[in-house]
């Protein structure tokens, strides 16, 4: 049985992996931080034989004696409001993250797939983007510390495999949704399916003409698993993304007229600094080195991604119902 280990297993993306990688009868070992635990995302892997927990932070050394086959780093904050509010600990994350997750993975042999990101081409001048282009990205604008710091890992990765001959390998990840994500960090599928839900106004920052590509998480985890799985020693980077263009007005409407009963209404607020106005990824060498392109449609995806909303609004509904009344 392969032994797995996937780091910042607990979030969203991770936890979506585990539970792909349980189903392909791997051996997992999922490290997250304490407090990602409480998050529910793996409350159910929990009680599987299969499924260890590794209770540590990534900007410690790993010291395990476990012969990892394969490794998927995925541990680092990735929303604005993190990019906001500590910097410092996304850096330290991303950078010191993945000098141990290298240094173990030198040391079993393993192969180790970085989860970097489309903000590796910062606000792009071409598009849609492809590998080759190197991106545009201000170091000590607001997003400065996430794409320079994945950036940074991007070399890092690419540097253990000159040196070392490490079996690396580099997948760009570009907006992924899905059911799991946590509502309170502020991304944008989250914050307007929840605003629906609960007849709340709907915040679409500037006047909404910004474009996303929005990829279902079940076709980013078959990217990554196609990926780390490839025998022609392809090491990437590679874009992993739904090349579907919307714009961000484009996604309110969708969200809006998904949830049919929602009271809501649009309103327009101050646009974000150093928000990238396009984004959409050129999959040409995904299809081509892994036969992988993404399968499920935006509005497919999104219906399944209210239904998770709307129990996650149903619990936080009983949880202040609990509150209130144990005040009286
Ligand atoms: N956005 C928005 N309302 C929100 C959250 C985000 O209009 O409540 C916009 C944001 O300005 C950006 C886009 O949606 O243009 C995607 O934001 P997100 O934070 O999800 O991802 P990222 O900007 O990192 O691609």
């Amino acid at each position: 049985m392969k032994k797995v280990l996937v780091t910042g297993g607990a979030g969203f993306v991770g936890s979506h992996l585990c539970r792909r990688l349980l189903r392909d009868r791997c051996r997992i070992f999922c490290m997250d931080k304490g407090e990602s635990r409480h998050r529910g995302n793996i409350s159910k892997l929990i009680k599987d034989n299969y499924f260890t927990y590794i209770n540590h932070d990534v900007t410690s050394p790993i010291l395990s004696n476990i012969e990892f086959e394969q490794i998927y780093n995925l541990a680092c904050p990735a929303s604005p409001i993190h990019y906001q509010n500590t910097p410092v600990d996304i850096i330290r994350t991303s950078i010191y993250g993945a000098f141990h997750v290298l240094d173990l993975a030198k040391k079993c042999n393993a192969t180790v797939l970085q989860a970097s990101t489309s903000e590796v081409y910062g606000a792009p001048d071409m598009h849609p983007q492809t590998e080759d282009y190197w991106g545009r990205v201000n170091p000590i604008g607001e997003r400065g510390c996430y794409e320079e710091s994945k950036r940074c890992t991007e070399a890092l990765f690419h540097s253990y495999f000159k040196q070392y001959g490490t079996d690396v390998r580099i997948v760009r990840i570009f907006n992924t949704y899905g059911p799991g994500m946590s509502p309170s960090d502020g991304r944008v599928v989250s914050s307007l399916i929840l605003q629906a839900l609960k007849g709340e106004d709907i915040h679409v920052y500037g006047d909404g003409s910004q474009t996303r590509s929005f990829q279902h998480v079940d076709d980013l985890v078959e990217g990554m698993v196609r990926m780390m799985n490839n025998t022609q020693k392809f090491i990437g980077p590679v874009n992993i993304g739904n090349p579907g263009e919307y714009t961000i007005l484009e996604l309110a409407e969708m969200i809006l007229r998904l949830t049919k009963e929602s009271k809501s209404k649009i309103v327009f607020k101050e646009v974000l600094k150093d928000d990238p106005q396009q984004r959409k990824p050129d999959i040409s060498l995904a299809k081509e080195k892994l036969g992988w392109e993404p399968k499920i449609p935006l509005e497919e995806g999104l219906k399944k991604t209210i239904e998770y909303f709307q129990s996650v609004v149903y619990m936080q509904g009983k949880k202040s119902a609990h509150l209130v009344k144990k005040k009286i």
